[in-house]
This record gives C-alpha cells, structure tokens and sequence, in this order.
C-alpha cells in the first residue's frame, strides 16, 4: 500500500522528528525502555533542560522533580496503572492506559527554579505487530490558570480578614457532616466561640484595632491541635464556629476548653472588659447523633443556647448544651 510505504521509509522518520522538534507544544518521547529518544525546543524552553543533556538516558525527571520518581511517560512505558493515583492527584481513568492518560501536576522543576503547575498528556505508540515502541508526553504549563482558580476559590471560600473558612463554607460544610455522620451512626459537635465586650473594644481601639484583635483571635484558633476534617469558621462579626465530626461531646468540651484558655493566655490587653485586662470569649458546645428526620439546624440552635448560657454564667467560661435543652430542640418522634 501507498501509505505504508510511505511510513517505513527511512527519510520519514527523520522528517517526524525534526518536525517535533519545532512543534510549539513541549514534547518528549520515551522508548519502551523508557530512554529520551526526542527532546524538543518547546521541552527545552519549558524546562531549562537540554536535549543533549538527556536524549539517550532515562534522567529526563530531572528536569521536573528534585528526587528519581517516574513521569507519565514512564508509567505508561511500564504499564503502571496502579501508581497513577500515588504519582498524579489527578489523573484521567487508569483503565484507559492503553489509550493514552492525562493528569495534572505541580512540578518543582529545578532548572526553572519555580514551581509549574503541568497539564500533561501521554500517549503509547504502537508497532503494526501491537507492540509498544514509544510513549509521547506532551506537556502544558497551566500555572497562571491554576493560580487564578486558587484564587478564586479562596475568595469565595475563605474569610478575607482572618483567613478562615467564612460562612459559606461553614454553612455546606455543617450540612454534608450532618449527612455524612447521619448514615454513619457518629457523633457531631459544634463550637460557637464569640468574643466578650467586644463592642467596648471597638469603642476603645477603634474598627481597625478590633480587625487586629480579630485576625489575633482567628490565629489562636487556627493555632490549637485539630484534627484533620475539623473546620473553623468565621460565623459572623466577632463569632467563630468550630465542627468537630466524629467527636462526642466531652471531646468537644475540652477542644472548647483548650480555646478559652489559649485566648486567655495570649493575653490581648482589653481595657473595657468588665471581667478581665484582657481579650476573653465565651463557647457554647453542642453535640448530637444525628437522627433519621432530623436537621442541621438542631445542633446550631443547640451550641448557640449554650453559648448564650455561657454568656449569663459570666463570660470567658465553656458551656455544654444540656439533655434539657436538646429535649426542647428535637422534636418527640411520633
Ligand atoms: P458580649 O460579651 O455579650 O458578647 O458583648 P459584645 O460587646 O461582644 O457583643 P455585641 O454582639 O453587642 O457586639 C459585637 C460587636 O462586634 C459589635 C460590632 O460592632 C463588632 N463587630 C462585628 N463585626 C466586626 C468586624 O468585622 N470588625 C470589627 N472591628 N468589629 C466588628
Ligand atoms: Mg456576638
Ligand atoms: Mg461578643
């Protein structure tokens, strides 16, 4: 056949790689020993590293990653499949191996001396026999892009003046751990931490004095020992909001605990308290098994009758919802 011919004819392969060696996408290609056999000017570029420095050895991971670890190409030379999910947080379908893959990664690329966020698509060449001969990695520097999604998602996630989860987060984030505690049977705690006298504070230091204690607050509470899943939140105002799933409710008492007095000890100086010289805050906790029909909002009302007992009991103190109060909020099944 024409076409035949014409691929086996030995100017062409040649002319193929000279060709990707001008291409403007970054390019390399593996043998199936996964050798550098092409190394492009766009490669080059984007890496810093030279086609003479690796065609015809296997250090091209050099050029992305400080220690050995395989690149794409290389999981597809070796059919590792089960390595994607380790290597790459996000990937394409492993099962599609053999039709190429696509994921994404920071790469520290030494020879660049930052980090690049790649987008990176690999693909296996195969001889007419079916065996693989090659594996092409094209590569994307998707850096600015994924900078500004990071950004975005801070900005709509996160409280701009402290820094923790605002109340957007904090309201989905409260739903799905009562779902997800609900099907599991597991207990659900909520502490509602709000600073005491905080309006006098404003009235001594000024709005932007009680901004600063507020980033000192929020510090103070990102700074306690939390477990992976807990999340803090900027309620609202000068309210912050702990979730603590997975934690019954002495648990969640001594993490209360461990707040008030690490808020005490930092000793934010306040002269208009009545209670103390210095910043104090007062936490309602509140714990709950989540039940067939009942409602996120349960355990919000719950933390916040504690908080406002709390508040009467004297300020800068820990209270517990008590069985009274949960009997009043959860409605008697029928
Ligand atoms: P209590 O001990 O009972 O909690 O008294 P309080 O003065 O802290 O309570 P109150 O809720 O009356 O006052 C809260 C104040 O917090 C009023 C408001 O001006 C202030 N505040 C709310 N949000 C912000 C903010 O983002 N920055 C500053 N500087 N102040 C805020
Ligand atoms: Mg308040
Ligand atoms: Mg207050």
């Amino acid at each position: 056949m024409q076409h035949d011919s014409a691929v086996r004819h030995p100017h062409d392969q040649t002319f193929a790689i000279k060709l990707m060696q001008h291409l403007v996408v970054p390019t390399f290609v593996l043998d199936n020993e996964c050798r550098v056999i092409v190394w492009n000017r766009a490669c080059e570029r984007l890496t810093g590293v030279f086609a003479g420095e690796v065609v015809g050895t296997r250090n091209h991971w050099q050029a992305f990653y400080s220690e050995p670890r395989l690149c794409l190409a290389d999981v597809l030379a070796q059919g590792r499949a089960d390595d994607l999910a380790t290597l790459y947080p996000f990937h394409t379908e492993p099962s599609e191996l053999g039709l190429g893959v696509r994921a994404e990664n920071w790469c520290l690329m030494p020879r660049v001396g930052e980090r690049l966020y790649l987008v990176i698509d690999a693909g296996p060449i195969y001889a007419e026999d079916g065996q693989l001969i090659a594996v092409v990695e094209t590569l994307r520097d998707m850096t600015e892009h994924k900078k500004a999604q990071m950004a975005l998602q801070q900005l709509a996630t996160l409280d701009s003046l402290t820094g923790v989860a605002n109340r957007r987060t904090f309201d989905e984030k409260l739903h799905s751990e009562w779902n997800r505690t609900r099907r599991q049977g597991d207990p659900l705690s909520l502490i509602m931490v709000d600073v005491d006298y905080f309006k006098p504070y404003n009235d001594i230091y000024g709005h932007p004095g009680g901004d600063a204690c507020l980033k000192a607050v929020s510090g103070i509470l990102r700074g306690q020992a939390f477990r992976a899943g807990d999340v803090t939140a900027r309620y609202g105002g000068e309210e912050f909001a702990v979730i603590l799933p997975n934690t019954d409710l002495a648990g969640a008492r001594e993490v209360a605990e461990r707040i008030r007095s690490g808020i005490e000890q930092a000793a934010l100086p306040h002269a208009g308290s009545q209670i103390a010289p210095c910043i104090t805050v007062s936490l309602g906790v509140a714990s709950l098994i989540p039940a067939q029909d009942s409602h996120s909002g349960m355990l919000l009302e719950l933390a916040d009758q504690a908080l406002y007992a709390a508040k009467r009991g004297g300020r800068n103190r820990v209270c517990c919802a008590t069985q009274e109060m949960a009997a009043a909020a959860v409605p008697a099944l029928p």
